[in-house]
């Protein structure tokens, strides 16, 4: 039998190897998930909820090593990474309240009978997380999927796997055998975890290629619900009215985060003619804020891509069509600061006619590096266009003076997460997150994420019953 261990370098040191990690067989982690369900779901909530609370307390105790543990091993600024365990943290008490809003037992009335709405908790269910945030968008599924009683096998990114292993055994340690499994893998692991007949809940973050592939497995079975956040080709839109330097500030910084490896980076910049020279300058000088850095640095603001492949597909990009001429051009570096790495700078590429931008290469394809294609534009249809010609949905960001032509141009827009005059990355956990299109299938994460976690029940109260 082959050795299917793997052993993840430091992206951004390559001199560092981290611990062996080995694929966890995936028969026994459904067993114990499928033993468990019975007894976790007539768990009272305030009993999973106090046994949660104990995770959380417990995540927060070591909150700065996993900080450093996503640096270390994704590469992600360690400023971002604490960014990160904020929002893992913030997401237990968001979840409880949540409970409340969503699955709380409901009385009806108006009916011949006393009814009742209730939520029962579907049996276990299957979270796959991609490698850009390791811990968060696995937690935004794993808490809520917990907290409504059903018993969760969590697949990691192969890429971030020895952090999540050390955010797992906190859950491990507080929660009854069986209710909370890591299974480490790939494809293969996560495959097999999605087409096991026991799983009921499947919440899968990553590519589109891999989130098709789960939807093509799937098809024709509906006693599993699948929620699929995927990819995005965000766009920040400054119309005639807007502030160049404000959105040249934005498109900075909504294209830097986690060096372009945010699902809702910017990646397409669609600027109104008049607005072209304020704009481009102001954007070459924004992008001074980010240099490569060290990512365990907490004053890097650039930091890696997370693999040998995306650094290879960087550079190869870098190398292709020029459209109108690179306004910044980019480089993929070999090392920074005397450490060998992942290590990138940013670029910028120009696209000056409509028809020319409508055949750029990257219009339709997620690059996931901190790449951006600026396209300038003479009026809104062109805009929209352009806007359309990616077949992804999850965020954009116009830029406007005008609230109503904010809403007129918006209202055009389908994607999940709409800006007034912010980054495309802006996402606080206050709300959901999701998108259209490739981007997902409308089971949207983030806030309220619990309600796709049970089954309602309509229960009614014939006549004929005694109090007790
Ligand atoms: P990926 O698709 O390569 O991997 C994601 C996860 O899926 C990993 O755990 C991987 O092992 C697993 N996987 C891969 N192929 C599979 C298959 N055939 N069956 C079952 N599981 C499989 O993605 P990635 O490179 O880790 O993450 C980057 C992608 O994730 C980008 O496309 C990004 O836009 C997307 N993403 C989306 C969101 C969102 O909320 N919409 C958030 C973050 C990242």
């Amino acid at each position: 039998m082959s050795d299917r261990s793997w052993q993840n370098q430091s992206p951004g040191d390559l001199s560092i190897s981290l611990p062996r990690v080995t694929p966890t067989p995936v028969g026994p982690a459904l067993a114990g998930a499928q033993g468990a369900a019975r007894s976790w779901a007539k768990t009272p909530l305030p009993e999973r909820m106090a046994l949660l609370q104990a995770v959380e307390a417990d995540l927060a105790a070591i909150r700065e090593e996993l900080a450093m543990g996503i640096a270390v091993e994704t590469g992600k600024p360690l400023t971002e990474a604490r960014g990160e365990l904020g929002a893992v943290l913030g997401k237990f008490a968001l979840t409880f309240r949540d409970a409340g809003d969503y699955i709380a037992t409901r009385t009806t009335e108006g009916g011949p009978y006393e009814a009742q709405v209730r939520h029962l908790a579907r049996g276990p269910a299957v979270v796959i997380g991609p490698f850009n945030f390791p811990l968060h968008l696995a937690n935004g599924a794993i808490v809520p999927h917990l907290l409504a009683g059903n018993p969760v096998l969590f697949k990691p990114s192969p890429v971030g796997a020895v952090v999540a292993a050390r955010y797992a055994a906190v859950f491990s340690q507080h929660l009854p055998a069986g209710v909370f499994q890591l299974v480490q893998g790939g494809a293969e692991e996560g495959m097999a975890l999605c087409q096991a007949p026991c799983v009921r809940n499947i919440c899968f973050t990553g590519s589109v290629k891999a989130g098709q592939a789960i939807a093509k497995a799937l098809a024709g079975d509906f006693t599993k619900d699948l929620a699929l956040e995927m990819g995005g080709k965000n766009a920040l839109i400054l119309l005639d009215d807007g502030d160049p330097a404000a959105a040249a500030r934005a498109a900075a910084d909504g294209m830097c985060a986690t060096a372009g490896q945010r699902c809702n980076d910017t990646s397409r910049a669609i600027i109104h003619r008049n607005h072209a020279t304020a704009f481009t300058s102001a954007l070459i000088e924004e992008l001074k804020r980010y240099q490569p850095g060290d990512p365990c640095d907490a004053a890097t603001t650039l930091g890696v891509l997370a693999t040998r492949p995306a650094h290879q597909r960087y550079a190869a990009a870098l190398a292709a069509d020029a459209g109108d001429g690179w306004l910044q051009t980019g480089t993929a570096l070999d090392s920074c600061g005397g450490r060998r790495g992942y290590y990138v700078t940013p670029a910028v590429r120009l696209w000056n006619s409509f028809d020319r931008a409508m055949q750029c290469p990257l219009i339709a394809e997620e690059l996931f590096a901190p790449l951006l294609d600026v396209f300038v534009v003479d009026d809104e249809e062109q805009m929209l266009a352009l806007h359309d010609a990616a077949p992804y949905g999850l965020a954009a960001s116009i830029f406007t003076s005008s609230r109503a032509h904010f809403e007129a141009f918006g209202s055009d827009l389908r994607v999940g997460n709409l800006y007034a005059n912010l980054p495309t990355t802006y996402s606080p956990s206050i709300l959901p997150f999701g998108g259209c299109g490739l981007s997902g299938n409308g089971r949207p994460a983030g806030r309220g994420f619990i309600r796709f976690t049970t089954d309602e029940q309509a229960v009614q109260f014939g006549p004929g019953l005694r109090a007790c």
